[in-house]
């Protein structure tokens, strides 16, 4: 059942809100606005001519999403089952303390950022930063010097389209970076595919691990519950300023609030709930296989397990191209980053949150198709590798969850729809 226009693949719940499709129509045929739900989705204001769309579809992440070919990450065999291509892993941060203690974790994609333009390896960053008019929600941000970079540090888990700015910059002939989720990276991927001006134009694209974005109710909920009304924030900020960093919460009139990550994160008393979109709890690829390099949290382990007590910020730097190695050794070499090694089975202990998600993503697409909705088309995520990791019990539980809630049409999304 293909995808014909975005708003089937709004309404089929696989939209990730990146904007791509503002930037490829123009924003006075698509615009990227909030729904009710408090997700940000493209709202279709002009009739987009069938070419288009096409092409728009063919790029789309909710659409489409192909994986890494096999020599991605350069020599043989480095093209783990779980965790994809791996050309070189650290933990690692930024050089500058400044920058490690502003940033989300220890400041990598920051660092990274700032030394590309510093280098003049790229003529701009593109990224996100929070939205001044409405600070839990989060706008696209093109840096072109390392302040700016700085600027637009820390994880952003709510609504914010990165990508809608991406054919100006490339109708300005910009050479520039984009830091993203692996969904926007995944679209930029797909664009290059058949776009030679993006693939001309955009030499890195660095990501993160990504557990999903939330709407804006996360984000009010937890501002209500502090005795504040959403309308009366000037600043919210999910993590960062130190490692991780609290959620705070700033009024316009002078009050301020924190929660410690666990308070803001994993605490299940809590009225607020990270409310994923039925997209991201499908995602083949959270862990950025597509990506230069990707950046996720270096946590600090205990008894196997991640600890989330304040500590200065580290990341893990795992590159995964020859490029995206060259570009950690140069920043390394430059000071910008300080690396020390780190081992596959780290990785896998430390992350092992996500091999559910990459192992279980064929019996989800399996159990949409048969209830009769779109699934996404996967291409090159190593099928049997999942099925095999995920083993039959997982996998029939989770296909048998994911067709229930289909069935039940629990993934379907309200949008726009066609409100031409
Ligand atoms: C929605 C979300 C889910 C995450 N889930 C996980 C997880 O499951 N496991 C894990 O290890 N880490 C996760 N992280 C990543 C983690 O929070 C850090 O962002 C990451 O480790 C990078 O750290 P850093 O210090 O290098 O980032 P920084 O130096 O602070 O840089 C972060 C960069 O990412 C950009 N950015 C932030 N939010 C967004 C966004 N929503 N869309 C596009 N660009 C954005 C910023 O503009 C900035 O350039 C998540 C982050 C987000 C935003």
């Amino acid at each position: 059942m293909a995808l014909l226009d975005v708003d089937e693949v709004v309404g089929a719940g696989l939209c990730a809100g990146c904007g791509i499709c503002e930037s490829m129509a123009g924003s006075d045929s698509i615009e990227m606005a909030l729904t009710k739900e408090g997700r940000i989705r493209p709202k279709t204001k002009k009739l987009v001519e069938s070419v288009l769309m096409k092409r728009i579809m063919q790029v789309c992440p909710g659409a489409t999403i192909t994986g890494p070919k096999k020599d991605q990450a350069g020599p043989p065999n480095s093209l783990h089952p779980i965790w994809g291509p791996i050309t070189s892993l650290h933990k690692g941060w930024a050089g500058d303390e400044k920058v490690r203690f502003h940033s989300a974790a220890g400041g990598v994609l920051t660092s990274l950022g700032m030394y590309l333009i510093r280098t003049r390896k790229v003529d701009a960053v593109l990224h996100i930063i929070a939205s001044a008019d409405n600070p839990p929600l989060s706008e696209a941000w093109i840096s072109r010097t390392e302040q700016d970079v700085y600027d637009g540090a820390q994880s952003r888990y709510g609504p914010g389209a990165s990508l809608t700015v991406v054919h100006r910059l490339l109708d300005e002939g910009a050479t520039f970076a984009v830091i993203g989720k692996p969904c926007d990276v995944a679209a930029i991927r797909n664009l290059q595919s058949i776009d030679a001006r993006a693939e001309a134009q955009i030499p890195y694209c660095l990501t993160i691990f990504c557990g999903g974005t939330l709407s804006l109710n996360t984000a009010h909920t937890m501002v209500e519950n502090m005795g504040a009304a959403p309308d009366e924030l000037s600043l919210f900020r999910y993590r960062g300023e130190g490692w991780p960093g609290t959620a705070h919460m700033e009024t316009i009139d002078g009050r301020a609030f924190d929660l410690t990550y666990e308070q803001a994160w994993l605490d299940e008393t809590v009225p607020w709930k990270y409310d994923l979109p039925f997209r991201c709890k499908v995602c083949p690829d959270a862990i950025g296989e597509l990506a230069d390099i990707a950046a996720p949290d270096g946590w600090v382990m205990k008894d196997g397990r991640p600890i989330y007590d304040e500590a200065p910020g580290v990341n893990l730097v795992i590159a995964r191209t020859p490029k995206g190695a060259e570009l950690a050794d140069a920043a390394e070499a430059d000071g910008a980053l300080v690396r020390t090694p780190f081992t596959e089975a780290e990785l896998s202990e430390m992350h092992d949150d996500h091999r559910a998600r990459k192992s279980h993503w064929p019996v989800r697409m399996w159990a949409l198709r048969i209830a009769g909705q779109p699934s996404l088309t996967v291409r090159r995520y190593r099928l049997i590798s999942a099925l095999r990791a995920a083993g039959i019990l997982n996998s029939l539980g989770s296909f048998l969850g994911t067709l229930r809630r289909a069935r039940k049409k629990l993934n379907r999304e309200i949008g726009f729809g066609k409100s031409i």
